[in-house]
């Protein structure tokens, strides 16, 4: 099984709001939404229209994003293609 190696881009990030703050600035509605790790930037899933957490780490390379949705502790590695539990 494949590793992340970019764990150590993960920081104490807290999310600046429970809503994509670009899908807001749009008019547009999300599905889910998540977390980057490295610098707290919150984005919609990729079943979400505008797919912004993935647009974040193609404009950023923050690799590490997390789900923010109640219940759900899993993350994923964008160039590791690998999930992370961050229970
Ligand atoms: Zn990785
Ligand atoms: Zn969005
Ligand atoms: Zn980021």
């Amino acid at each position: 099984m494949k590793e992340c190696t970019h764990r150590d881009q993960i920081r104490d990030v807290k999310p600046r709001s429970h809503a994509c703050g670009e899908c807001l600035k749009m008019g547009d509605t999300w599905v889910h939404l998540r977390l980057c790790m490295t610098c707290g930037h919150v984005g919609c899933c990729d079943s979400s229209k505008n797919k912004h957490a993935t647009k974040h780490f193609h404009s950023s390379q923050h690799p590490i994003m997390r789900s923010i949705e109640p219940g759900e502790s899993w993350g994923w590695c964008y160039i590791d293609e690998v999930e992370l539990d961050f229970a």
